[in-house]
């Protein structure tokens, strides 16, 4: 069963991908939730926000921790700021799960959202990325596998069982890349 961190953001959308996709699903909210996952997704939102509330459901240390004993994680958006090693210019709460740096909102404000069109290694035929006040990465450890570029900025990135979108595909009906986590 895959779970999906539900104190913020888009969950909702990762759970239809997932039921698309023929897989169980639970939203977590407290450590108990994530005891019955075998792997886990942090959505799109707000990081700061996020991070509040990590702290108050007992999650900020409980999902590193399973992180550490190999726990498949995906964060889209937020999800891939929570997971990084360092957050350009912040010190808000953060994993420091997957050595990247990213610098948020690296393509403006809310107004400036868009969706495009790349190609992802691995994947056949191009994605059609939703990119909602998306963070890029501007720096990659030897463990990290960057997947994706836009204009030479690094979109998706993958170590081991932890994956990182700036992009939403929950948001496009196309399931390709919650079946290549769900295979992790
Ligand atoms: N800009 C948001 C943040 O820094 C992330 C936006 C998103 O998840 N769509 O938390």
């Amino acid at each position: 069963m895959t779970g999906i961190l539900a104190l913020q953001g888009d969950f909702a959308a990762h759970a239809r991908a997932l039921e698309a996709c023929g897989e169980t699903w639970v939203e977590v909210r407290t450590p108990s939730d994530l005891d019955r996952c075998e792997r886990l997704i942090i959505p799109g939102g707000e990081s700061t926000t996020l991070g509040i509330l990590l702290k108050l459901a007992g999650l900020d240390t409980a999902i590193p921790d399973r992180i550490k004993e190999v726990m498949p994680v995906w964060g889209t958006c937020m999800g891939m700021i929570l997971l990084a090693k360092e957050i350009e210019g912040s010190d808000q709460l953060h994993f420091s799960m997957l050595d990247i740096t990213v610098r948020r909102n690296a393509f403006g404000a809310q107004v400036f959202s868009f969706e495009q069109g790349f190609e992802m290694r691995g994947l056949d035929e191009p994605v059609h990325g939703v990119f909602i006040r998306a963070p890029i990465v501007t720096r990659f450890g030897e463990s990290v596998e960057p997947l994706a570029e836009i204009d030479d900025q690094i979109v998706a990135v993958r170590s081991d069982k932890i994956l990182g979108t700036s992009f939403h595909p929950e948001l496009t009906g196309d399931t390709r890349i919650h079946e290549y986590f769900l295979s992790f």
